[in-house]
C-alpha cells in the first residue's frame, strides 16, 4: 500500500526547529524569553511526551510562551511525502521531505512476540541525506552526498513513527487486545538508514541524548543501536562516550581485498585499523559489538571466507549478523543457498565467534538503506 501525501506551505518559514535543541539549549532559550527555567522541561515534555504537533497544542504552557515560541521556531522539519506498508503489514517505509526539499528514508519494523524476545517496534532512521560512502551495493551510496540531518531531523523521524505506534496501542486497547498499561509505541531505534551516522557524529549523538532522555521518548540507550560502516577515529571517540548505545560494525568481508570491492572505505580503513579501533571500543566500554555481514553468494559466502572471519574475530566479545542478501535488489548479486549460510554460521562457531543468521522485514517495499542495511536488523 502507498500513500502520498500533498505538499503543503507550512515550510515556508525560516524558522528554526525547536527539536534541534538540546536539554540544555532550550532551558536557556526559554530564560533568554523571559520566563522561568522550569517552563522548559514543560515545553520538552510536550515535545517528546505529548508529541505536541504545534506549539497551539502544548496546552500546559502559559499562552505568553507558546506566542513567543511560535514566533521565533517551528516544531518540525519534516513531512510525509510518500508512505509505504509492506503487504504482511509488518513494515511501514516512509519518504519525508526536509524543508530544503531534500528526501530522506525512515522505516519502522513490527516484530511479534517469540519465545525469547516481547513484541517490538524498531525504527530505522536516516542521519544524512545521501550518503559519501559508495558501498557497492547501496542505492543511497550511488546517490552521492547531499547534506549532513540536524539532530532535530533525525528525531523528528522518530516522533512520527512514534505517533503511528501510538495510535496502533489506542486500536489494540479499543479492541481490547491491549491493556492501557501495556501501551508500547517505537521501542528501539537503530542508526541504520540513508547515510553513514558517525560521519554526522555531533549531531546523531545529540539525537540519541534526546531519544534516551528519560521525561521525554525514554528509549532506553540498549534498545538504540548505531551502525557504521566502521570509522576508526569515531568509534574510539564513542567508546569515551557515557553512553550504553550498541554499535554495529558492517564488516561484510574477511579481507582487505574483497571488501573494499563493495565498500571503498576499506581502501582508507583497510580492516587491520577498523577491528584496532573495536578491540579498544570492547576494552574500554566492556561492551559487545556487532558485526554485520551480508551474504553474497560467491562473493564473500564461501566456508573458507567464514573461517578466515573467525580467525579474524577470535576472542573478541563480538555477535555476528549474517544477512543473505535480497535477490531482488539492483546490483549483480544473488541470495546464497540456505546450506551456505548454515555451514557459514557453523563455521564461525567452530572458531568461538556466535552469530545468527537475519530474517528479512519489509522486502516489497524496498525497506531501508541501499535495499540493504535496514532489512535484516538488530531489532
Ligand atoms: S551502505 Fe550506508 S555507508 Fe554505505 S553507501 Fe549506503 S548509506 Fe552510505
Amino acid at each position: 500500500m502507498t500513500t502520498f501525501a500533498n505538499s503543503p506551505d507550512r515550510f515556508a518559514s525560516d524558522r528554526p526547529s525547536i527539536l534541534d535543541f538540546g536539554k540544555e539549549d532550550l532551558e536557556k532559550l526559554v530564560v533568554e524569553l523571559g520566563e522561568p527555567a522550569y517552563r522548559a522541561r514543560q515545553v520538552w515534555k510536550s515535545l517528546y511526551g505529548s508529541l505536541a504537533p504545534s506549539f497551539a497544542d502544548m496546552t500546559t504552557l502559559a499562552k505568553s510562551l507558546r506566542g513567543k515560541l511560535e514566533q521565533a521556531y517551528t516544531v518540525s522539519d519534516i513531512e510525509t511525502a510518500v508512505h509505504d506498508r509492506s503487504r504482511d503489514a509488518s513494515t511501514d517505509k516512509l519518504l519525508f521531505r526536509l524543508r530544503d526539499g531534500e528526501l530522506i528514508e525512515t522505516v519502522l519494523m513490527r516484530y511479534a512476540a517469540d519465545d525469547h524476545r516481547k513484541s517490538r517496534k524498531t525504527v530505522c532512521v536516516s542521519t544524512q541525506a545521501g550518503c559519501a560512502l559508495g558501498c557497492t551495493f547501496c542505492a543511497t551510496g550511488q546517490q552521492g552526498f547531499r547534506r549532513q540531518l540536524s539532530s532535530g531531523e533525525i528525531v523528528a523521524q522518530v516522533i512520527e513513527m512514534e505517533r503511528l505506534a501510538r495510535a496502533e496501542d489506542d486500536a489494540e486497547i479499543a479492541a481490547g487486545r491491549r491493556t492501557r498499561g501495556e501501551r508500547q509505541g517505537v521501542t528501539n531505534v537503530v542508526f541504520m538508514g540513508m547515510g553513514e551516522p558517525l560521519a554526522n557524529y555531533d549531531n546523531t549523538l545529540a539525537a540519541v541524548r534526546v531519544l534516551n532522555d528519560e521525561q521525554g521518548l525514554h528509549i532506553g540507550a540498549r534498545h538504540i543501536t548505531i551502525s557504521t560502516v566502521g570509522l576508526p577515529r569515531q568509534i574510539e571517540r564513542l567508546a569515551g562516550e557515557d553512553l550504553q548505545v550498541n554499535l554495529a560494525v558492517s564488516l561484510h568481508a574477511a579481507d582487505d581485498r574483497t571488501r573494499a570491492e563493495t565498500m571503498p572505505i576499506n581502501r582508507r580503513h583497510p580492516i587491520g585499523e577498523l577491528l584496532e579501533a573495536c578491540r579498544a571500543y570492547v576494552d574500554r566500554t566492556k561492551r559487545r559489538i556487532f558485526f554485520e555481514y551480508v551474504l553474497l553468494r560467491d562473493q564473500n559466502d564461501s566456508t573458507a571466507q567464514a573461517a578466515k572471519l573467525g580467525r579474524l574475530l577470535q576472542g573478541m566479545l563480538c555477535h555476528v549478523n549474517l544477512i543473505p542478501v535480497n535477490p531482488t535488489g539492483a546490483g549483480p548479486y544473488a541470495r546464497p543457498q540456505r546450506e551456505t549460510s548454515a555451514a557459514f554460521q557453523e563455521t564461525l562457531a567452530r572458531h568461538g565467534v556466535p552469530s545468527t543468521v537475519r530474517t528479512e522485514k519489509g522486502i516489497d517495499i524496498n525497506a531501508g538503506c541501499g535495499q540493504l542495511r535496514a532489512r535484516a536488523l538488530i531489532g
